[in-house]
């Protein structure tokens, strides 16, 4: 069989980077703030205290390297058309950023080979996917950030019906720009392109960020097929305070890490993002729980919303119980004059046919055709 070893072809392949932690063969990066860095607090807490990673299920694994697969790839097309493709995992830094850090500390090395930059200990320092030129505008060159993201159907089907904006990945990318105006201070623009791993859709986000009001706008959307996403109220949204929310949860860690702690989980075990993590085991493990007698105090707004759960299960059970009332009325009305169906402008009552003697009763919204939409009949 092939499916049950790919996993470890592929990990024998690449070394990997939790594989060869596993193996003993190397210690886990260290902890420092980059514009990478996930939503969880706690992931980022874990790995700054020292916990150990480990592989949680080895197919996972397979994710993480198929993504750069298809960012390669994606490039690899990008290469063959107008735009200019380069800066690929270009080192940035935004000097002086972590203010409540000691500037005192020893700088410490970029561990990825080609960059090995000296990164002091009050700066964000990241790597960009990379950058490209529309070399079409020939009076004019236009440099855009590049930033490839290849995701699951699930939340790609979010994007592209205006359900949710990728509001994690646009944090990464104000970072970036930040890092790149230290170069080019009229760098602005960025293209966020999310790749649908299940059927190859695109969907392309080009924005804009003003880093004065530290605001993010939203310019224009288009997919692979040329739709542009129809958001529900029609607006293009914008974002203000992107890079803030990125320095206090870089703080927040920092504080956990400092005192020992740790902040509370944002997801359910269930969740993509524990399913991936390699802390999974440390936080949902059995050892996760030590759970005390005496009870919590509850705060004003948790018993508030305990209260409106109990409120609307009360009103679930009232409406139960009037359903029940009003299709009982129903049901004798139509026996009792012997008819199956009785219809208003706006609503129909129907007997349901069954094979029981009591037959249940439908109540629904009657659809009225409008004759000048009919097609003609055939003669
Ligand atoms: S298991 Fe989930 S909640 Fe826990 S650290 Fe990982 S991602 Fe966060």
């Amino acid at each position: 069989m092939i499916a049950d070893i790919l996993p470890d072809l592929a990990n024998f392949q690449r070394q990997d980077y939790l594989t060869r932690i596993a193996n003993g063969t190397q210690q886990p990066n260290p902890y420092r703030p980059r514009p990478s860095n996930g939503a969880c607090l706690r992931e980022q807490t874990y790995r700054g205290r020292h916990y150990p990673e480990r592989i949680v299920k080895r197919h996972l694994q397979l994710i993480l390297d198929d993504s750069s697969w298809h960012e390669e790839l994606t490039f690899q097309w990008l290469a063959g058309s107008p735009y200019h493709l380069h800066s690929q995992q270009m080192g940035i830094t935004i000097p002086g950023a972590l203010t409540w850090v000691d500037p005192s500390q020893p700088p410490i090395r970029c561990s990825i080979p080609s960059c090995r930059e000296l990164i002091h200990p009050q700066d964000i320092h990241g790597h960009i996917d990379g950058m490209i030129t529309n070399t079409m505008e020939l009076t004019r060159l236009d440099d855009y950030l590049i930033e490839h993201k290849a995701i699951g159907d699930f939340f790609f089907t979010k994007l592209i019906t205006g359900k949710e904006w990728p509001t994690e990945y646009f944090i990464q990318i104000i970072q970036y720009l930040r890092g790149l105006q230290q170069w080019i201070p009229i760098l602005n623009q960025a293209i966020l392109l999310i790749k649908n791993k299940n059927n190859a859709h695109y969907l392309e986000f080009h924005v804009t960020y003003d880093t004065l009001s530290d605001t993010l706008k939203v310019n224009a959307t288009v997919d692979s097929e040329g739709h542009h996403i129809q958001f529900p109220d029609e607006t293009m949204p914008t974002f203000t305070g992107l890079f803030q929310t990125a320095l206090t949860r870089f703080q927040t860690v920092a504080t956990h890490i400092r005192d020992e702690t740790l902040p509370d989980r944002p997801y359910e075990p269930e969740d993509f993002h524990c399913q991936h993590c390699s802390f999974q085991p440390e936080c949902w493990g059995p050892d996760a729980f030590r759970v005390q007698r005496a009870p919590l105090t509850l705060t004003s707004e948790q018993t508030t919303l305990g209260q409106e759960y109990l409120n609307v299960l009360t009103e679930l059970k009232n409406w139960g119980l009037k359903e029940k009332e009003i299709k009982q009325y129903f049901r004798l009305y139509l026996l009792n004059a012997g008819h199956e169906k009785a219809q208003s402008d706006t609503i129909e009552v129907a007997l349901k046919r069954s094979t029981t003697p009591a037959p249940s009763v439908t109540i629904r919204p009657l659809t009225s055709w409008h004759q000048q939409f009919l097609p003609p009949l055939n003669s």
